[in-house]
């Protein structure tokens, strides 16, 4: 009997065990392929995401392996730079490729206690009042508390539940892929150049060596079950750049369309769902990988805090209630993006007057600020700014505060000196320091990294104490 069962060892299925063993949860992960997938989707981690890994410890194994380069340019691929001051300490992008960051997360998740099987492909399961009995491919059974699907936009655990999920299907399709050229740099970017002044959609970036990475709208698509061609890629690079570039020796290749859609639910009883499970969209912006984790990060502590049994009764709500509406955000956001993507000039005189507006401060803020996640709200109800929002990293007196988040508890931020976190300290750190550089007294942070309370009343913290960490434990 496990307590919980993750379908899909992607990302999002990684982070999540990872955040449940931080609290002992004995965690079972199911991974369909025997391998690890070794297509390169992304463009980078985005600040938020960089920002949850350096809280529980992983930012030096994850600064190793990436690349950091400038977090503006996002939107809409429109080349505007960051304005000043995001208020992050990671402002930038993490280039780094999706299996890089799978390995990593896997890597943690294992070295904290959590059990990887894979080659094994959730096929069915049943659940009752107690748990959920999941059935493998092969007709294993296995038992557990919880089952969560991440595992992707077609996601089984998804369809066995029933749960609608709603939006659009795929209009345009996208090929992608890896390769090497057959002529001079100079005539790629001459090419390229004179092709995005009107096609954002179509690019070939260096990877060094004469490996580029090449993306190309793709024909009318007949069976999306059979995986392209290097033939189709000269085709298309033909029929639009007016040459196939010599391209030759293909490392991956790769479609992807922009499907765009959001489960109507994210839990049925027992049964959750995270990341692509969840929500797809198109790639555009680099959002969805980030989206997952972040889906993960909100989601362990609370069915930690469940399995545990110290979960007030709504907790596990709050998962969807904050959630969902990121995810129709993000939703709404590629959409708007892609429409300025495309060629009419209508769409091309809306991206022009956006471009031009994006030289307002306030306007490219709001817009990284969203791309990037750390403009991110959730509703606690009525109190400063602050509340409902991540805090950043700051200067305490012993270090940085992301390094004292690194278990995976609750943290009271105590300026005052007067206040205790008293029968939760199981729960949530103390730490008392006049010094920290906040323009509040004390604040209460949530194990990700969300405010839950601003204040200086012992009764009103152990009010939220509660709402958040549940009935003290003496
Ligand atoms: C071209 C492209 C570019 C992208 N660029 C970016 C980017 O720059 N930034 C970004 O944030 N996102 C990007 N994305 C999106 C990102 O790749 C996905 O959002 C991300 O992979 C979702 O992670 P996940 O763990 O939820 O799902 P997945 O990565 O799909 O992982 C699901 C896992 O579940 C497994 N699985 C499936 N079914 C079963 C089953 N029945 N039983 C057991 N296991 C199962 C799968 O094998 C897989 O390992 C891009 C996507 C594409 C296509």
């Amino acid at each position: 009997m496990f307590d919980v069962i993750i379908a899909g060892c992607g990302p999002t299925g990684a982070m999540l065990a990872a955040e449940l063993r931080l609290h002992d949860v004995r965690v079972l992960v199911l991974e369909k392929e025997t391998e690890p997938v070794s297509f390169v989707r992304i463009v980078g981690l985005h600040i938020r995401s960089i920002e949850l890994l350096a809280m529980r410890g992983l930012l030096e194994r994850i600064l190793e392996r990436g690349r950091q380069r400038p977090a503006g340019g996002f939107f809409a691929a429109i080349n505007k730079p960051a304005p000043e001051g995001l208020g992050s300490a990671h402002a930038y992008l993490l280039g780094i490729p999706q299996p890089v960051i799978v390995h990593l997360l896997e890597e943690h998740a294992i070295e904290l206690g959590a059990q990887v099987r894979r080659g094994c492909a959730v096929a069915d399961f049943e659940q009752d009042d107690e748990g959920v009995t999941v059935e493998l491919a092969d007709g294993e059974q296995l038992r557990s508390r919880n089952l969560v699907g991440c595992d992707g936009g077609r996601s089984t655990v998804r369809k066995l539940l029933g749960v609608g999920f709603l939006g659009e299907p795929s209009r345009t399709e996208t090929l992608m892929g890896e390769m090497e050229v057959g002529v001079p740099q100079e005539e790629i970017a001459a090419k390229v150049t004179e092709i995005r002044e009107t096609d954002k959609r179509f690019s070939l970036g260096s990877f060094g060596e004469g490996v580029y990475r090449v993306v190309v709208p793709a024909a009318g698509v007949s069976d999306r079950a059979e995986p392209p061609t290097l033939e189709d890629f000269k085709q298309q690079l033909r029929t639009i750049a007016g040459t196939d570039f010599g391209v030759h020796s293909p490392r991956w290749l790769s479609r992807f369309g922009d499907a765009t859609r959001l489960a109507e639910r994210y839990r049925v009883r027992r049964v959750l769902l995270a990341g692509d499970a969840a929500h797809i969209h198109p790639p555009i912006g680099g959002q969805g990988l980030n989206l997952g984790v972040q889906d993960a990060f909100n989601l362990g502590w609370k069915l930690a805090a469940q399995i545990r049994g110290w979960a007030p009764e709504t907790l596990l709500d709050t998962y969807q209630a904050e959630r969902h509406p990121v995810a129709e955000d993000v939703l709404d956001n590629t959409r708007a993006q892609m429409e300025l993507l495309s060629t009419e000039p209508g769409p091309q005189a809306v991206r022009r007057l956006l471009t031009e507006l994006m030289d307002l401060d306030e306007v490219n803020r709001y817009l990284i600020e969203k791309i990037t996640a750390i403009g991110i709200r959730y509703d606690f109800g009525e109190g400063p700014d602050l509340l409902g929002r991540r805090l950043r990293d700051i200067d305490v007196k012993q270090g940085h505060l992301y390094g004292l988040l690194h278990r995976g508890r609750g943290l009271l931020l105590d300026r005052t000196e007067r206040l205790t976190v008293g029968g939760w300290s199981d729960r949530v750190d103390y730490l008392a320091d006049p010094t920290a550089v906040l323009d509040v007294p004390c604040v209460l942070l949530r194990p990700d990294g969300h405010v839950a309370w601003i204040g200086d009343d012992q009764q009103d913290l152990d009010d939220h104490l509660s709402r958040w960490f549940g009935k003290p434990a003496n």
